[in-house]
């Protein structure tokens, strides 16, 4: 059961707008706040298209889209999402210097017992929790997109979060009815750090000719029940999004111990240099304009 009541979501983008939905369904009172012009409308504006498609569908009670938008406010500044909230998650931009600056500024708002929670995708909890007079209150809560179709969230807890923290943002993700995972503040979490890893050995296995992409991913959606096979899904994602995190992960992993689990192959650098990045350019591993 979650101790968590008021919740502010600050970022109104693709995750905040989604963080925001879910929070209200589940009954918490929440304050959106965006500073981009006109962001935290769009985002409520998105919130209501996908409430209102989810009762078209018979995904959603009518009262409870009712109920919903109901808890859900739109802030004017970061202070007043913030003020009187329990939790505090912030979805601003995947930058380090942005989302210590904005921690700290939160941390002189609220109450010593609020919890501070980032949605990074790849950066440090520690980092991000750098400069604040109680680090300890930081832990990660990696939503996924769709934020209100994922089950996923990685609740992660870096070398200074308090255990409690991570208790409590468990509680809050299963009371959003996801499924939380705990993963230790590393580079790539759990998600990324597999994913990548079954993509990377994929584009290896193409290179070397071991099969046809499209086999290749068979090998995972038939042999182990896998919903999308990894080369597809890296085209979904974009090469060059996961060339950077590829990057990212063999800088900070495999880092001086010689290791290549994470090198990029070359067969990735040179896709992505030709600008075949996947579906959104029509070709990656697949062509998008005939057999996508
Ligand atoms: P986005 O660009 O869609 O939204 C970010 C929003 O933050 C923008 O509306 C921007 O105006 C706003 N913003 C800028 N400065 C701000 C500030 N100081 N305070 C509050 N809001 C501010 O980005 P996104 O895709 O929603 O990503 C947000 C975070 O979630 C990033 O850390 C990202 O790595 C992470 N994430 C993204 C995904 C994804 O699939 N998009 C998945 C998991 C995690």
């Amino acid at each position: 059961m979650t101790d968590v009541e008021r919740v502010g979501v600050l970022g109104a983008g693709t995750m905040g707008h989604g963080i925001a939905q879910v929070a209200a369904m589940a009954g918490h009172p929440v304050r959106l706040f965006d500073p981009g012009e006109g962001a935290a409308q769009a985002g409520l504006r998105r919130i209501r298209a996908n409430l209102d498609k989810g009762v078209e569908l018979g995904k959603v009670e009518a009262h409870v889209r009712e109920a919903a938008l109901e808890r859900l406010t739109v802030a004017t500044s970061a202070a007043e999402a913030v003020g009187d909230a329990s939790l505090v998650i912030e979805a601003a931009p995947e930058r380090m210097e942005l989302k210590r600056e904005l921690l700290q500024a939160v941390e002189r708002e609220v109450a010593p017992d609020t919890l501070l929670a980032t949605n990074t995708s790849s950066l440090s909890v520690d980092g991000i929790a750098e400069g604040l007079e109680d680090p300890g209150r930081v832990l990660g809560l990696h939503f996924f997109n769709p934020v209100h179709i994922m089950a996923l969230v990685e609740v992660v807890h870096g070398p200074r979060t308090r255990p409690e923290g991570t208790d409590r943002g468990v509680a809050f993700a299963r009371g959003l009815g996801k499924e939380p995972i705990v993963v230790r503040d590393t580079p790539g979490f759990a998600s990324s750090r597999l994913g990548v890893a079954l993509g990377l050995e994929a584009i290896r296995m193409v290179e070397e000719e071991v099969a046809s992409p499209a086999d290749i991913d068979r090998a995972m959606t038939l042999g182990y029940r896998h919903p999308m096979g990894p080369l597809r899904l890296t085209d979904l994602v974009g090469l060059d999004v996961r060339l950077g995190i590829a990057e990212y992960l063999h800088r900070t992993l495999d880092g001086e111990t010689g290791s290549e689990r994470f090198r990029p192959p070359d067969l990735l650098r040179e896709m992505v240099a030709r600008g075949d990045l996947g579906k959104k350019t029509g070709q990656g591993f697949y062509d998008w304009e005939t057999d996508g």
